[in-house]
């Protein structure tokens, strides 16, 4: 299942500092709720909520017994209306070189659009299996999940998602390789892992020239990784068609609010 997070502007400030699939996070007295609109838990703030990143290697291992006794499967999305600053790639790129490797992590908005989308191609590219438990991506030797070291192997099942490579563009230039992964790709694509695997060849292709080239709206997580090839890491949280008011507005370097 897909959870949602609703924080307050502490809370928002707390998980700018989260990396996606790095940080474990430990919160007591959160407010968990079943949200009908968006179908899926909420996990609310509220002024008791103690949040813990990266805890003791016992707390973790006390919240991984948690998880696997009362089986859950949770994943935490930070709730993408609270990014209002919007950004160009140009200026996403001039405040890379500019912070030598040190970026601190920073969400926003691109209007731009997804001009790489390799999905017609090879399913073994567009495809990894992460563990049902953390959901953590699993290596594809070993297929077990190296992170729930407390959790039985009976007990370790992993899934098929979405891990898509796609490179976004505007009119200053283009992010190459930003990851599209998991929900956030089904919901994009709109369609399930299960329902993209029925698709014939050219239905995939018919899917990927609908999403192609279409002036967007990009919410996105960007971190320094010097690791990576352009010493960026991008991942997009939320991609959908831009209202062509909002989006020449945010050119013309209006302020642009909710
Ligand atoms: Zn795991």
């Amino acid at each position: 299942s897909t959870c949602r997070a609703v924080w307050d502007n502490e809370s928002i400030q707390l998980a700018q500092s989260w990396i996606p699939q790095e940080t474990v996070i430990f919160a007591s007295d959160v407010r968990i709720n079943f949200d009908k609109f968006r179908n899926c838990m909420t996990a609310t703030v509220i002024s008791k909520t103690i949040i813990t990143t990266n805890p003791e290697t016992a707390e973790a291992n006390v919240l991984f017994s948690f998880i696997k006794e009362n089986t859950l499967n949770l994943s935490f999305k930070l709730v993408v209306e609270a990014v209002v600053n919007v950004y160009t790639v140009e200026q996403l790129k001039e405040k890379a070189l500019q912070s030598d490797g040190k970026l601190e992590p920073l969400h926003g908005i691109i209007y731009g659009y997804i001009s790489t989308l390799d999905i017609d191609e090879n399913v073994s590219r567009v495809l990894r299996n992460r563990c049902s438990v953390c959901r953590f991506i699993v290596s594809e030797e070993s297929n077990t999940c190296t992170f729930c070291t407390d959790v039985s192997p009976e007990a370790k099942s992993t899934f098929a998602s979405f891990d898509i490579l796609v490179d976004v563009t505007d009119h200053t230039g283009t992010l190459h390789s930003c990851y599209l992964s998991d929900c956030v790709a089904e919901e994009t694509l709109g369609c399930t892992v299960q329902e993209f695997l029925m698709l014939e060849e050219e239905q995939k292709t018919a899917l990927k020239w609908q999403l192609l080239l279409e002036r967007s709206k990009i919410y996105f997580k960007l971190t320094s990784s010097p690791n990576w090839r352009t010493g960026l890491k991008v991942n997009l949280l939320s991609c959908k068609l831009a209202d062509p008011v909002e989006a020449s507005q945010s050119l013309l370097g209006r302020d642009w609010n909710y």
